[in-house]
């Protein structure tokens, strides 16, 4: 089976000629921005090349947290958590979320000291994350025989069901008047005097002022057609789904491996050791910007030469609104799982926690994860194409702060006032000079 088994969403049969706003991708932001607007009285269509949820919003943990993002993200993260808390009653439907904590094992003192840092970025939020003792760890995992030094719990952090969320919101913003247009690729936008008069869609033309871009892995191709570069590569993660086990209720990370108890009772099981990374065309491309990236990440990040370079070579970087263009041809990104990175995150999971032994593996799969220099998103308008906005490059923690990067998107869109500064998220840090690196919070945090 390939992918997990995402919630169907039925698309409209018919499109509209006019709208306010085209949000393309259906993928947690771009549904999450979709209801935003709909909410807001806004006339607005979501095409989605595939169906609903499918690429990475499905294929990710679930884990909804605040634990050692970048210090950059923790003031949209702070309000994204409230919008979770009240997310299935506002749209009347479950998206899985329960709020079970998350923990970061740290497995030498070195780590743990990193961690420590890291925590004191949320002093004045409100938000606990508090350093646990091995022997606290224990208490909090019983049958737990990890060896470590102790973790960061972070007990507001949670979890939410991947296959559920996206489809759930696009339903909801549907209610709400938004049409969800599936199998409905959004080959480019059409402009006059600079300004976004509309899109071609796979299925006609859709008149608007404005258009939001969540096309996730898909964003980079989208922006080049348009002259834009947007700095963005691909990585993979291997994900391994188990059978019901009454295990672990908090979800738990360490260097090996990665869990997250599932609502239908199974886990949802990663390897902690990181990202497989195809080289393609654009790995040579970005390099220059991603090498801070590379050195921060270098034992999570496995480069690997293979047939995704002829594959990615031959896709067109340019194409005219009247033929097809490469999002028809690749409905879902369905990168194959590596049986070799899950039977090792399986094997260091059976043994921290013997538990395990008594669940099967009952599904692989793998998802691209779409990654910037800096390894932060770009939720921004763009200044040379008025009435674009871009919000992409979620560098893998992109499902946690959906629906608050959601909503910013939808106010930059709309001229509202943003939820959240998106000063850190702005396109032209790209050009300004600004220097682009990811930050893990393991320094001390700025006081200024
Ligand atoms: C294995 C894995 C584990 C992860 N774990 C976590 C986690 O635990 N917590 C967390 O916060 N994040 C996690 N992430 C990251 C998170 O899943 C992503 O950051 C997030 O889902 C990105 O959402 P998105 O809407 O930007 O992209 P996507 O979900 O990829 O959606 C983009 C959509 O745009 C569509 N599209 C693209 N171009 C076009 C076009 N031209 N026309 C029409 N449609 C188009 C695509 O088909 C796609 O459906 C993980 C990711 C993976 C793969």
């Amino acid at each position: 089976m390939p992918g997990p088994r995402v919630t169907p969403v039925q698309g409209d049969l018919t499109i509209p000629e006019t709208v306010d706003v085209v949000v393309i991708g259906g993928g947690i932001i771009g549904t999450s921005a979709a209801l935003e607007l709909a909410e807001r009285g806004q006339r607005v269509a979501l095409c989605e090349k595939g169906g609903i949820g499918q690429e990475q919003s499905s294929r990710n943990w679930g884990w909804v947290r605040m634990s050692r993002r970048d210090p950059r993200e923790i003031p949209l993260m702070a309000k994204t958590l409230e919008l979770w808390r009240s997310l299935e009653s506002r749209i009347g439907r479950s998206v899985g979320y329960r709020q079970t904590g998350i923990l970061f094992a740290c497995e030498d003192d070195q780590t743990l000291a990193n961690h420590d840092r890291w925590r004191r970025h949320l002093d004045g939020t409100g938000i606990e994350s508090r350093l646990l003792t091995d022997r606290e760890l224990r208490d909090n995992f019983p049958g737990c025989q990890l060896s470590a030094k102790g973790g960061l719990l972070t007990p507001s952090d949670g979890r939410a069901e991947p296959q559920q969320a996206a489809p759930a919101i696009a339903e909801a913003a549907r209610d709400k008047g938004a049409h969800i247009l599936t199998e409905c690729a959004v080959r480019g936008i059409d402009t006059a005097a600079g300004q976004v008069t509309g899109v071609m869609t796979e299925r006609g033309f859709i008149r608007c002022q404005s258009v939001i871009l969540a096309g996730g892995a898909w964003s980079n191709l989208f922006c080049g057609r348009h002259g834009l570069d947007l700095p963005q590569l691909r990585v993979i993660n291997d994900v391994l789904r188990t059978s019901p086990i009454n295990g672990p209720d908090t979800a738990m990370w360490a260097s090996g491996f990665a869990l997250r108890k599932r609502q239908d009772g199974g886990y949802t099981i990663a390897n902690g050791g990181g990202n497989r990374a195809p080289i393609v065309p654009d790995t040579f491309r970005y390099m220059r910007r991603f090498l801070p990236a590379l050195r921060t990440e270098r034992r999570g990040v496995k480069p690997r030469l293979g047939w995704q370079f002829l594959d990615d070579a031959r896709v067109p970087k340019r194409w005219s609104l009247d033929e097809s263009s490469p999002f028809e041809y690749h409905r879902v990104l369905d990168p194959k799982p590596s049986r070799e990175r899950g039977d090792e995150a399986w094997k260091k999971l059976v043994q921290a926690f013997p538990v395990f032994k008594e669940a099967s593996i009952e599904q692989r799969w793998a998802g691209s994860i779409d990654v910037t220099p800096d390894a932060i998103p770009v939720i921004s308008p763009v200044d040379t194409l008025p009435g674009l906005v871009i919000a992409t490059g979620f560098s893998g923690h992109g499902f946690g702060i959906g629906p608050g990067a959601g909503r910013l998107a939808a106010d930059l869109a709309l001229n509202d006032t943003p939820f959240s500064d998106p000063h850190a998220f702005r396109f032209s840090r790209f050009t300004d000079g600004s220097k682009l690196r990811p930050d893990s919070g393991f320094g001390l945090p700025q006081t200024d």
